[in-house]
């Protein structure tokens, strides 16, 4: 059965393109009715964090990216990747190499001065460890094949090939006895029987340099999806210049967790036209034929039009409670059951027209504010001392309007333009401007009826001299 995993690095934050990888092994496992895996690459003890780790698990559940089983840290394996080594070492596939720091320095230097590309160059390849000082230190290399060529079927790229004289001896257990990365992440994805590494294309030539592990132990490797990367608008490697970059802060921005995953997948994965899918279709359409080659461009703007979508179809509790979370650190604004209520009620037309959660919450707060609101200017200009003195008016009309619900308001604000021969807007504006403090919101009558009676003549009243 399929296995994928996805394997970060607990160094910082779960950035996009990490996220990005993270769903398309989900998808690809879960289309195949197989499993989804994690793995903590946490073996860089100075630059992982217990804090890092936890970003991981939450980023993944937020996005709804559920893994089976314990999560795997690769830092309590370092016994068995030592135990490789060693075989590979005592089958002569690798050896030790006594270079002193100096002396790498100084090869580097000559083979730069040279022309040539810095590798290692060999030199304990062939020597016997006898000929080193007693008690020297010792890092174990692999033995690179020295001729021919390798090639993968890449799953994403297609036919990729490096000639072999390209891959040098490298280091796969460090004189400290802590495996390399790339020694590592192979005894892992093969203990852990994964059959298909989707991973960036960052990863590329990594990927032939692991092979040479795979080749030495006899192991069968997976089948290797390298995905192309996530570039910004311009084109350029997607960097903070451009806007957000990790999972957080695309949370705090306020974006939907399924729309994020949905613009995520369509960001270099097409099935059609189709824009908009949920995870059952996404899960059940996704393949890796699909993803493109080409790198991915980010495009804030289309985010925002899928997250349109997606809140749109939201459930009102739901977006109420996120609403609310964010209202409670906004100075000035109420956040009790009763505004919450107003919150409620008025969500499906908040929601309407909000693009993102902070837009939404903006679009809300007035409901939790206190009399005397204050004004933007376009509220300011309706706020004539007339049309003033026209809600006075209305606000009688209001007082005795019954249920007051949408409709019944919506009655009576279209009687009360009658009878004063104007037009509904010249009575809807200015009442807007009283009630919210702006010129925006959702259709007068529903805004009137969210607020509820009282609120609605305080808010007029406070506009009466
Ligand atoms: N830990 C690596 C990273 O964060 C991923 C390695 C892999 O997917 O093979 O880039």
């Amino acid at each position: 059965t399929v296995r994928t995993r996805f394997a970060p690095s607990p160094t910082g934050l779960l950035h996009i393109g990490n996220a990005r990888a993270a769903l398309f092994n989900f998808l690809y496992a879960r289309h195949c009715g197989g499993q989804f895996v994690l793995r903590i690459e946490d073996t860089d003890k100075e630059r992982s964090t217990q804090k890092a780790v936890d970003v991981i698990f939450e980023g993944l559940r937020w996005m709804g990216l559920t893994w089976d089983g314990e999560p795997v840290f690769q830092s309590a394996r370092e016994e068995r990747h030592k135990e490789v080594a060693l075989q590979l070492l005592a089958e002569g596939k690798a050896y030790r190499c006594f270079c002193t720091p100096e002396e790498l320095k100084e090869m580097r230097e000559t083979a730069v001065a040279e022309g040539r590309p810095p590798r290692y160059n060999g030199m304990w390849r062939d020597r016997d460890p006898s000929e080193a000082p007693a008690g020297a230190p010792y890092a174990i290399r692999i033995k690179a094949p020295r001729e021919g060529e390798n090639v993968i079927e890449d799953l994403v790229q297609g036919e990729v090939r490096v000639a072999n004289a390209e891959l040098d001896d490298m280091i796969i257990l460090r004189s400290d006895g802590t495996p390399t990365y790339q020694h590592a992440v192979v005894v892992d994805d093969h203990d852990m029987e994964i059959t298909h590494v989707i991973r960036g294309d960052d990863h590329l030539t990594n990927t032939f340099r692991q092979l040479m592990i795979y080749r030495a132990m006899g192991w069968e490797a997976p089948r290797f999806a390298h995905l192309p990367l996530i570039h910004g608008p311009d084109g350029a490697k997607l960097s903070k210049r451009h806007g957000a970059q990790s999972v957080v802060e695309f949370r705090e921005m306020g974006y939907l967790p399924e729309a994020l995953c949905n613009y995520l997948l369509r960001l270099g994965w097409g099935h059609g036209d189709a824009e908009i899918l949920s995870r059952d279709e996404q899960i059940r359409l996704f393949d890796l034929s699909g993803v493109g080659r080409s790198a991915s461009r980010m495009d804030y703007t289309k985010l925002e039009h899928v997250n349109a979508v997606y809140l749109r179809e939201a459930d009102d509790e739901r977006l109420t409670n996120d609403v609310m979370e964010r209202l409670a650190s906004r100075e000035g604004v109420e956040t009790g059951p009763e505004v919450r209520k107003r919150v409620l009620e008025l969500m499906p037309g908040l929601k309407e027209r909000a693009r993102t959660l902070i837009e939404l919450t903006e679009s809300a707060a007035f409901l939790g504010r206190q009399v005397p609101l204050s004004f933007d200017a376009k509220a300011e200009k309706q706020l004539t001392p007339e049309n003033c003195t026209m809600l006075g008016e209305l606000a009688r009309d209001l007082a005795v309007v019954e249920p007051f619900t949408a409709e019944p308001v919506h009655e009576a604000l279209k009687l009360f333009a009658e009878k004063h021969d104007l037009k509904l807007g010249k009575v809807a504006q200015p009442l807007r401007a009283a009630l919210c403090g702006t010129t925006t919101s959702p259709g007068i009558d529903a805004t009137a009826a969210a607020l509820g009676r009282d609120e609605v003549l305080a808010r007029i009243g406070a506009v009466q001299n």
